[in-house]
Formats: structure tokens, sequence, C-alpha cells
């Protein structure tokens, strides 16, 4: 049985210990280890899963709309994420998607944008996809030039996103996309782009360590209605960010889900693997190993549920979620690996879950802002407040 002693910290109300009681025996019910080979199928399999558990609505903002609450409950985000990854990577993988697929219009969208796409996303009947990486723009999101030129009634697009979660399989994309001549996050627009549409095509299926449908798209004079646009022309660039806010915490908190079954699998690994005449665990080497990684899985779980409980109080959390997810995805490559080497040589042979859970990790402290981006938003935040803080004389460093 899992361990969900965390559960009554300060950070959670009775919604929460509920919400994640009830998920975890779903989970275990519904989550099977082995999934089908079609890692497509297999997710759009989950998706209709999660839909019908109820879980999608939480990724959802507006009970009007489909979702759980007006606005999206990041600790439940988080609660969800971390069960989910716990028990299966692609069903984390989902779930998340249809958040951050769909973050923009619960957040920008029109009341009719949000009837339209909404309530299916919430109840899994619709597969969401958010487009704004390109080959040449990353981590540094004003470099990208995707155009989007209006055309009497519509916008024309042009160019291409790479590293598209969902692409394939995804019903619609929100896409960011620059008017002509505009500069760095300036004249970026936001646009909901419906699979199928002419001059939408996807270019090429792109194979990642942990399978997850992932594509580059290309605009090929693609055509959009400007009705299609969220919020205001040129605040794509505020919609994108407001969006991966949402959601960055719960990056962390998947993290957190991998790291707490790595160490699970770790110390029953430790307890039963008998060598030398006693089991690996009697070792104090095994167990300083153990000890460090229940430290950092601990330290991940403060900063994720603390980061995910400011911003439900309404908080503007740029700094704190940035440690959170820094700390929750890098001491997690750390708790995983400690695992696979506990494990031995079944650790790294395939079908074993710290395998498995070797693969999932890596990109997570790449995708939604890497890691050295999370430390220039805290250097940047932290110094930021220190200057405003410490204008008057007589403070820190005129000496003793
Ligand atoms: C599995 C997966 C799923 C993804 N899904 C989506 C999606 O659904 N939608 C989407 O739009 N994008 C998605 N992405 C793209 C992802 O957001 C980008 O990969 C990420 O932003 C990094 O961009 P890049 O790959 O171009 O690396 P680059 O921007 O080229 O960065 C390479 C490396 O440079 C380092 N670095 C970056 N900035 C700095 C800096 N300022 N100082 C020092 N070092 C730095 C980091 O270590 C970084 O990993 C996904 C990526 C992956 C791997």
């Amino acid at each position: 049985m899992r361990d969900q002693a965390y559960l009554d910290w300060p950070f959670f109300e009775p919604r929460h210990r509920k919400l994640a009681h009830d998920l975890e025996a779903w989970a275990r019910h519904h989550l099977t280890a082995h999934l089908e080979p079609d890692t497509d199928q297999a997710c759009r399999r989950l998706v209709r899963l999660l839909g019908a558990g109820g879980w999608t609505r939480y990724a959802v903002g507006g009970p009007a709309y489909g979702g759980m609450r007006e606005q999206i409950d990041t600790r439940a985000v988080c609660l969800i994420r971390e069960a989910l990854a716990y028990h299966q990577g692609l069903a984390d993988f989902a779930f998340a998607m249809q958040g951050l697929g769909s973050g923009a219009i619960s957040l920008h969208g029109s009341p009719e944008q949000k009837a339209r796409y909404l309530g299916p996303v919430a109840r899994g009947e619709s597969i969401a996809a958010f487009a704004l990486s390109e080959p040449e723009a990353g981590s540094d999101v004003g470099a990208l030039c995707t155009e989007a030129r209006a055309e009497g009634q519509n916008y024309i697009l042009n160019g291409q996103k790479t590293w598209i979660s969902n692409g394939g399989i995804a019903d619609f994309y929100v896409v960011f996309a620059r008017a002509p001549g505009s500069q760095g996050t300036k004249g970026i627009s936001a646009f909901v782009v419906e699979a199928g549409t002419p001059g939408l095509e996807v270019a090429e299926r792109i194979e990642v360590i942990a399978p997850h449908p992932l594509a580059t798209l290309r605009f090929n004079h693609c055509r959009v209605p400007a009705h299609q646009r969220l919020g205001e022309e040129g605040q794509g660039f505020k919609i994108a960010m407001q969006t991966l806010d949402i959601f960055r915490t719960s990056v962390a908190a998947a993290a957190l889900g991998f790291a707490r079954r790595a160490l699970d699998e770790a110390l029953y690994r430790a307890t039963t693997r008998a060598l030398f005449g006693q089991t690996l665990a009697d070792f104090q080497l095994t167990q300083a190993r153990l000890a460090d990684m229940a430290v950092k899985v601990d330290a991940a779980a403060l900063l994720t549920y603390r980061a995910a409980w400011l911003r439900d109080q309404g908080q503007r959390v740029t700094q704190e979620a940035a440690m959170a997810k820094l700390t929750a995805t890098e001491y997690a490559q750390q708790v995983v690996d400690g695992a696979v080497q506990l494990w031995g040589g079944l650790g790294v042979t395939r079908g074993q879950v710290v395998e498995s859970l070797y693969r999932e990790i890596r990109a997570l402290r790449i995708y939604e802002g890497a890691s050295e981006v999370q430390q220039l938003i805290i250097a940047r935040e932290l110094l930021k407040h220190f200057k405003e803080t410490q204008t008057v004389k007589g403070g820190i460093g005129d000496g003793v």
C-alpha cells in the first residue's frame, strides 16, 4: 500500500485528501503496468479512461464548461499528476496534456471557445495540444518565427512547430504565432487550430526514450478564422507564460511521483535481495543511499506543495514554481538513478519499473523550462526582491 501520510500536511484541505485516496484506489484498479505497443492507441485510451473517471475535469477551469472548479485547483492537479506518475508515466502525460493543451482556453477563451473545446477535453472525448516550441525557439521563446498574417476575417499561418506533445493525435492545437515584422516577445498571438484544418500537416513523428505521442507540425498557408484567436492580438506571450505558470508546478509533482515510486521500488529490493549472508538493506552504504533518497523526496514534496498552495491562495508563484520544478526534477533523476543502482543488473533490464522510470524522468529536466532556465528565474526574482527591500541605509552590507 502506498504511504500517503504526507496528505496530513497543512497544505491540503479535506477535498484534496479525499481526491488523493479515491484516485489511489482508481489507479490501482485501472492502470496496468503493461500498455499496448501502439503508443497513440494507448494514449487515446488513457484520455478516455481518465475522462470517464472524472479526473480530466480537474485539468479544466469553470464548472459551466465541465471543469471541476472555477479556477484550476493547483493542489488537485499536482496530487493527480503525482499519483498517475507513480503508477504509469503515460497516464500522467495524458492527463497533463489535457490541461496544458487547453489551459490557454480556460484562462483566455471567449464563452464560445470555452463551450466548444473545454467540455470535450474535461470528459476525455477530445485531445488537446500546446504548440509553442520551434526548431530555433525552445528555451528562447521570443525567437519563434511562425507567422500569422491577418487577411480579412482570417489569419494565414506559415511556419513550423516541433516537440509538440500529442502531435498527430490531438483534436486541436493551441498555436503561438507572430505578426509579420514583429520581434521578440511582442506581436505574438495564440490561436486554436483544429486538426484537419487545410494547411496544417504533421510533418514528422518524433520518437523519444519514454514513448509519448510527439511530432513536428508544419503550417503552410493555413487559414484560421479570426474568431479562433485567444484573447487580444499580441497577448500570446503572456498567455503562453500564464498557461505554463499553472502547469510548471505540476511538472514538479510528476517528478515527485516518479521519485516516490523509485524509492518504494528501492526499499522493496533492498529488503528482499540477499547477498553476502544478509540483505542489501543491512549494509550501511545502502542505508545512507536510502536516507538520501528519502530526504530528496520530502524536500521536493515540500517545495512542490508550497508552490501549489501559494498559487491556490491567489499569489504569484514565479519563484516558488521554479524552485519546485528545479528541485523536484533534479532530485527525482538522482533518486531514480539510486533505485536503478540498488536493483543491479535487473535495474537496466527492459520491462522493470525502475528501468522505465529512468527513461521517464529525463525529459522533465528539459521541457517547460530547462533546469538552467529555472535557475535564472529564481536568481532574477531573488535579486529583484533584494533590490526592492534593501534600499534603506543601515541594512545588510553596512558592516558591524
Ligand atoms: C518530451 C518533450 C515534450 C515536449 N512537449 C512540448 C509541447 O507539448 N509543446 C511545446 O511547445 N514544446 C514542447 N517541448 C519542447 C520543450 O519545451 C523544449 O525542448 C525546451 O523548451 C528546450 O528547448 P530546446 O529543446 O530547443 O533546447 P535549447 O533551448 O536549445 O536549450 C538546450 C539546453 O541549453 C540549456 N539552456 C537553455 N537556456 C539556457 C540559459 N539561458 N543559460 C544556460 N543554459 C541554458 C539547457 O540545459 C537546455 O536543455 C517538449 C520537449 C520534450 C523533450
